[in-house]
């Protein structure tokens, strides 16, 4: 069953980032619960990733499940219609993020919200006046998602934009910001540069705060965050801040912005929003940009997904964030415990850097995935590198014998990769 499943898998089925023609070994997922992979020959891993970062409460969690029995209308279209989970969900999203950031819109995934996030800059620059200012400013080192205007705002080496030259709109790339006590002043000096330079074309600037996830797991100084709305609100750009990777607790705080107490103007979630379970992800504004948007020539935002609003996703998501706040003391515990445990089990190994429940070795060559993979899969662990990293993100329920299992499991991974 499986062996033919994997053949049809092989000849006919693209995976994340692969050739079709010589694919690397995919392994076939039967089950999960709590943090184990269940595969197809009985083996269990410990999942080091959470679905990309996303099953942040383990596989198979009771309240989830229920959430997703329970729903008795699974979809409606969004346009002249609505339903309560969305609703409700909008309404916790508000309650949860930093103050101000009151419009919410629903997307389908993470790319899509910053698609939306573009677009509403970009409105907004038109709603006062400003059409010229189509450009967004960013940092080296970032990863915003894989369609063409998130490709345009990713670190251009990483997301290799010499290979969409001409496609990809042009946008303006400060250096990457400094780790934690490094040049803060030296960057600013070249980030405040840049913008003066750029003020007529730029409409928003688009970060990541604090971590910048698959443009390379760099951890860079919550100072940096505070120069980027000083600077925003000096030009009058819009700072939009991408929550997908570091949102609901992963850094250490509910959201990493909290690291420097800075409040964006548009603000990204996804990932983790539905603790693994479904697709959902959401673009919140303030109700100044929404007005803003509202007032330029068109008068509405111009983007409406098919699954907008899905009412099954939203079920779940609420749930989500109910394990979130109660879940073994909180998401705040949680994260502490397996952040120390990471930091203890990770010492020694080179090029180490932790932040919240977030574990990276980075390596002096690239990796060589399938041996890393399977190095690690021969711990029990489930572990994806990439470029030159072996990391782990946990899910917050992950025990200490867990942490410890996939320490060793980096260690092995680093060291034969
Ligand atoms: C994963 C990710 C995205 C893209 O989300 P998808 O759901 O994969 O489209 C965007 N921004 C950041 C920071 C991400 O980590």
């Amino acid at each position: 069953m499986s062996e033919h499943l994997l053949a049809y898998d092989r000849e006919h089925v693209w995976h994340p980032y692969t050739s079709m023609t010589d694919p690397t070994p995919v392994r076939m997922v039967t089950g999960a619960s709590g943090v184990r992979l269940r595969l197809d020959d009985g083996t269990e891993l410990v999942d080091g990733m959470s679905s990309w970062w996303a099953a942040i409460h383990g596989y198979g969690r009771p309240e989830l499940d229920a959430a997703v029995r329970s729903v008795d209308l699974a979809h409606v279209m969004f346009g002249g219609l609505t339903n309560a989970p969305a609703v409700r969900l909008a309404e916790r999203l508000v309650s949860l993020a930093p103050a101000g950031l009151e419009r919410v819109f629903l997307a389908d995934s993470g790319s899509v919200s910053v698609e939306v996030a573009l677009k509403m800059a970009l409105q907004w620059q038109r709603g006062r006046g400003r059409p010229e200012r189509r450009r967004m400013l960013t940092v080296r080192g970032g990863y915003h998602g894989d369609t063409f205007g998130c490709m345009s705002v990713c670190d251009p080496d990483g997301g290799m934009h010499s290979m969409w030259a001409g496609l990809l709109p042009e946008q303006v790339f400060a250096p990457r910001p400094p780790a934690p006590g490094g040049d803060v002043e030296g960057w600013a000096a070249d980030f405040r540069r840049l913008a003066a330079e750029h003020r007529d074309e730029v409409a928003a600037v688009i970060v990541e705060p604090v971590l910048q996830g698959a443009g390379g797991m760099w951890v860079y100084d919550p100072a940096c965050l505070r120069v980027m709305r000083e600077v925003t609100d000096e030009h009058g750009f819009l700072l939009v801040l991408d929550e997908i990777a570091t949102g609901f607790g992963r850094t250490g705080e509910l959201w990493a912005a909290d690291h420097a107490g800075v409040v964006p103007d548009v603000m990204c979630v996804g990932k983790a929003l539905s603790g693994g379970y479904l697709t959902l992800a959401a673009a919140m504004c303030t109700d100044e940009v929404a007005r803003g948007i509202s007032d330029s020539d068109s008068g509405v935002l111009m983007h409406g997904p098919t699954f907008m609003g899905n009412a099954l996703a939203c079920t779940v998501a609420l749930a989500s964030l109910d394990l979130l706040v109660t879940d073994g003391g909180g998401w705040a515990a949680q994260v502490a415990r397996v952040g120390a445990r990471l930091t203890a089990g990770l010492a020694g190994l080179p090029g180490v850097r932790t932040l919240g429940a977030v574990g990276v070795v980075q390596l002096d060559h690239p990796v060589d995935v399938v041996k890393a993979t399977q190095a690690a899969a021969e711990e029990g662990v489930w572990l994806r590198p990439f470029r030159d990293l072996v990391y782990t993100m946990p899910p917050y329920v992950a025990t200490d014998a867990d942490v410890d299992q996939i320490c060793r499991a980096v260690a092995r991974a680093a060291e034969v990769g």
